[in-house]
Parts: structure tokens; C-alpha cells; sequence
């Protein structure tokens, strides 16, 4: 006799969280009908792990790389050893990898004001940029705050398709040999489409280096590390950059972000980190390495969590009548799942019920405020052990119609179930 071990499961669901039977059938259900998809994800990420693996038996890591330095950091092998690891990993020459950059948006500004010099031309190829971008391109008006138009840097933007898709032919257009480097965002941020693909990825280059090849190509790969089996600078992708407190922290990095690409490339962005002639060779790591490298070695495995996790939120909120975006069955290139709620109280509802289901703040009730930098009130769901880190489980969204929820992270799996089965609970009783 096959022993059931579901039956426990159900009955603390209900005598704990009041999770019906229902809902839990509701919900494997779910995941049987995933199966091909978390079939698929289980394959990205042992392809994933394997390449990630490989690279740390080939660095040699040891227990001597975890020491960690102070003061300036001269000769810290350990934060050598790590951008060896990335740079190996994202198949590209060299990777600055610190925990004293602060965030994704630091890695991108400290790549950007690295590389582009006055009179230089910025093109983004996949629209308008992530918010936290504007102020550094220099979109938003905002004056003398040293944004890059302020330092004689051009922009030019190719909008999206009434599709969403690329605007290949707009970007042909754009394109000139005074084009110094042209921007591709992979994650969706905050907008519901879908996020690009390596494959489309791969094509921006071909079509940028057709009419420009000397033109840089710089990628913003916030939430798209390890998501498929190839990064942007396995495609001729120059450049790019993303957070720690994202994928490829794998949950266990406390802080930083990472810039990869060209060596040349890298070299100057080093120099606008640390400051010129000084590039990689400072940075003390502070005793952060061991959980950088550690993060590094369990993000094939967690991003998957994080998208096993989305897919059945996705079904689930399919099930329950509501717009996904990306589909449940469709393609992933980011752990992004957004959901379409088309009214405030679900969207406050389905927030909430993410926060309920954390291991840290479980208690709090999350609600809109006015966060600098946004025009609408926004509200953020994070209930996480490093603070904001979204690639653990979270969502936020703007208190405007049509009342889209952006749910990405998730370091568990069975954690995320949970979150979404007490989503449902809620979304039905607000009816
Ligand atoms: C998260 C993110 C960033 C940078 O965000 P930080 O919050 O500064 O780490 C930039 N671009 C995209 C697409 C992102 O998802």
C-alpha cells in the first residue's frame, strides 16, 4: 500500500491557513497539467547547474577563496575567483562582480557612465527602459542631476510594435555608424509583454552589427539569468549587466551587482567603479564571497523554483478567470509573471496574500504609497530575508487601472504554492 502523504499536507493546510481540499486538488491538478513545462524547467536548470558547476571545479574554488580582504582588497582571490566563475559562466572575458555595487540600477549606471563618452549616441531597441533608467539616460528632465544627457550623450528610442514585438526594421532605421551603443532591456519590468528571448535577443545583434559593427550592444539581464540555457553574451550581446539580489545571487548574495561582456568594455566600467587606472583591483569583499559563490552555485536551482512557481500561480489565476501574462503554457525569458486584476481590491488582495505567505514580515498587511521616482501609488509586496531581494517571492504593482500584479522570486517552490492557493482563497471571497 502506497502511503498517502498528501493527507497530512490537507489537513494542516485547512487547520492552519484555511485551505480547502478543493483547493489543494485545484492545485495539483494545476501542476499536473504543468508537467510538461516543469519538465522543461528542470531541464534548463540542470544544464544550467552543470555549466555553473564545471566552471567552479575549473577556478579550482577552494575553502581559501572565502577568506575575504579589508581595506583596499588588493590580491582578494576570492573576488577574483568569482568573476572568473561569472565570466566563464556567461561565456564572455571578463565579469566585475561586487557586492559594493548596490543594485541592478548602480551595475547599469556604473556600465553606462563606464563606457559612453560625450557625443556618443544611446539607442534602446526594445523601448522605453526600466523607470530607475530614466533619470540616468536623462528621459525624465530632470536637470543638472548628471544624467548622461547632461554629459552630451544622445538618445534615441525604437518603441515596440503595436505587438509588443521588436521594431526590427525601426532599429535597421536608427541605426547609424554614429550609433555608439544600442540597449536591450530582456526582462518585461513593468509592462505586460512578453519578456525577449535569446533567440530575439540574438536578432537585435545580427540586425545592430549588419548596419553598425562596430556599434556596442549592452543588455539589461535583471531577471533573465539562468532562466534559458544561453545568456546575452552567448549571442554577440558586448555588454550586460544585472543584480545580485536578483537570480544570480541565488538568494544567498546580501548585496551587489555584476557587469560581464568584453574585457575592453569591462575595463572601463571597472574604472568608473573604482576610479581611472584603478579599474577590478580595489574592492575589499568584506567576508562576502563565500555567499556570492555559494548564491552563484544554487541559482540554476532556485531560478527554476522561481518559475515552477510562477507557471502554477499563472494556472491558477487562468483557472480563476484573470489575464496572464506570459501564459501559463507559454515560453519563459524572465521569472516575471504578471497578472491582470482590473481592480484595486484584488490587486491589494492578491499582494497581500503574497505577504501572508512569507517567512519573514508574514504579518504585515501591505498597502499603496507614494514612492519616489513614480507617478502613481504603488504597491510592494516582499516578505524576504535580504531586504527588497526579489528573487525571493514578491509583487508589486501600480494602483492604476487596469490593476496589473507583477509577481516574480520564490526560493521554494512548495512556498510559492502556498502563496498561491492563499491568493485564491482571498480573490474568491472578495466576490
Ligand atoms: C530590477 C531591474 C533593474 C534594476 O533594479 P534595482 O532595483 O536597482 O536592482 C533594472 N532593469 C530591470 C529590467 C529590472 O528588472
Amino acid at each position: 500500500m502506497q502511503t498517502d502523504y498528501t493527507k497530512d499536507t490537507k489537513r494542516l493546510l485547512m487547520e492552519k491557513y484555511g485551505i480547502s481540499q478543493e483547493l489543494y486538488e485545484l492545485c495539483s491538478q494545476c501542476e499536473q497539467s504543468l508537467s510538461f513545462e516543469f519538465r522543461n524547467i528542470e531541464k534548463i536548470a540542470e544544464f544550467n547547474h552543470l555549466k555553473v558547476l564545471h566552471a567552479m571545479q575549473e577556478c579550482g574554488i577552494s575553502d581559501r577563496h572565502f577568506a575575504g580582504t579589508c581595506g583596499y582588497g588588493y590580491d582578494d582571490i576570492g573576488r577574483d575567483a568569482i568573476e572568473e566563475v561569472y565570466a566563464k559562466v556567461f561565456g564572455c572575458e571578463d565579469a566585475l562582480v561586487r557586492g559594493s555595487i548596490l543594485s541592478g540600477t548602480v551595475a547599469l549606471a556604473t556600465l553606462l557612465y563606464g563606457i559612453l563618452r560625450p557625443g556618443d549616441e544611446i539607442i534602446a531597441a526594445t523601448g522605453k527602459p526600466y523607470d530607475t533608467l530614466e533619470g540616468i539616460i536623462g528621459i525624465k528632465d530632470v536637470e543638472n542631476k548628471g544624467s548622461l544627457k547632461d554629459f552630451g550623450v544622445t538618445y534615441k528610442q525604437v518603441d515596440l510594435l503595436e505587438n509588443l514585438d521588436v521594431d526590427f526594421e525601426g532599429l535597421r532605421k536608427a541605426v547609424t555608424d554614429k550609433t555608439t551603443m544600442v540597449m536591450i532591456q530582456r526582462s518585461k519590468g513593468y509592462a505586460f509583454r512578453h519578456a525577449f528571448s535569446i533567440d530575439t535577443i540574438e536578432k537585435i545583434v545580427k540586425t545592430v552589427k549588419e548596419v553598425n559593427p562596430n556599434c556596442i550592444v549592452m543588455c539589461d539581464n535583471c531577471y533573465g539569468e539562468f532562466v534559458e540555457t544561453r545568456e546575452p553574451t552567448d549571442v554577440g550581446v558586448d555588454i550586460m549587466a544585472g543584480s545580485l539580489i536578483k537570480n544570480p545571487g541565488g538568494g544567498l548574495a546580501l548585496s551587489g551587482g555584476y557587469i560581464a561582456g568584453r574585457r575592453d568594455l569591462v575595463s572601463r566600467a571597472s574604472d568608473r567603479y573604482s576610479a581611472p587606472g584603478l579599474g577590478k583591483h580595489v574592492g575589499a569583499s568584506l567576508g562576502s564571497n563565500r555567499w556570492m559563490m555559494q548564491g552563484f552555485y544554487m541559482a540554476p536551482h532556485i531560478v527554476s523554483q522561481a518559475v515552477k512557481g510562477a507557471v502554477l500561480i499563472a494556472a491558477l489565476m487562468e483557472h480563476e478567470g484573470y489575464e496572464t501574462m506570459p501564459h501559463s503554457k507559454d515560453p519563459r525569458a524572465d521569472i516575471v509573471q504578471a497578472i491582470k486584476f482590473g481592480s484595486p481590491e484584488k490587486l491589494r488582495s492578491f499582494c497581500a496574500s503574497i505577504q501572508a505567505a512569507a517567512p519573514v514580515d508574514s504579518f504585515v498587511v501591505p498597502e499603496e504609497w507614494d514612492m519616489p521616482g513614480y507617478d502613481a501609488q504603488v504597491i510592494m509586496a516582499a516578505g524576504a530575508f535580504v531586504q527588497g531581494s526579489s528573487i525571493e517571492l514578491s509583487s508589486d504593482g501600480t494602483m492604476t487601472p487596469p490593476y496589473i500584479a507583477y509577481m516574480q522570486g520564490g526560493l521554494i517552490y512548495e512556498n510559492v504554492k502556498l502563496a498561491g492557493m492563499m491568493a485564491v482563497k482571498r480573490l474568491r471571497n472578495l466576490n
